[in-house]
């Protein structure tokens, strides 16, 4: 099996089975983000306790790739530290900016290396970085709410 069918396959078994689908609570944040291109759409929401990625949830339409992609991103942020789950942020949108050039980790991202061969089509790096930009500005979103819950306390308090 080559390396192509064996990446197309991981993203058809992820759009097929995906995982942390469904909206739950608690969550600290939540965000919509469109890629009118495609017609994806997703509703995602964060739940960080303290510094850890406690749940990541969505409900997302549209094609195989961009529901793919978000499943495979719950997968790695889930019970990561918060820094660390920024760093392989990065690391996904470094990989699908990188023209197919990029030589991803597969440690560091696992089932996300699939997504290699996307880098290549212009058209759908938007599908495949739709989830991991709605996660980002909903983790940026709950950690600046939670700075002004904290400052807010401490005005109370002195
Ligand atoms: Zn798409």
């Amino acid at each position: 099996m080559s390396l192509d069918m064996l990446y197309q396959e991981i993203i058809l078994d992820h759009y097929k089975n995906p995982h942390h689908r469904g909206l739950r609570e608690p969550y600290d944040a939540q965000v919509h983000h469109v890629n009118p291109a495609c017609g994806d759409e997703i509703t995602l929401r964060v739940h960080l306790d303290r510094d850890t990625v406690a749940d990541v949830s969505y409900d997302a339409i549209g094609c195989s790739i961009s529901q793919a992609s978000v499943s495979v991103l719950g997968d790695l942020v889930i019970g990561k530290d918060l820094d660390e789950a920024m760093a392989l942020q990065e690391e996904f949108l470094t990989l699908m900016q990188g023209h197919g050039k990029v030589q991803p980790d597969e440690d560091r991202l696992e089932d996300a290396v699939a997504f290699a061969g996307v880098a290549r089509f212009p058209g759908r790096i938007k599908c495949a970085l739709l989830g991991w930009m709605a996660w980002k500005d909903a983790t940026v979103q709950a950690v600046a709410r939670r700075a002004a819950t904290a400052s807010a306390a401490m005005e109370e308090e002195s």
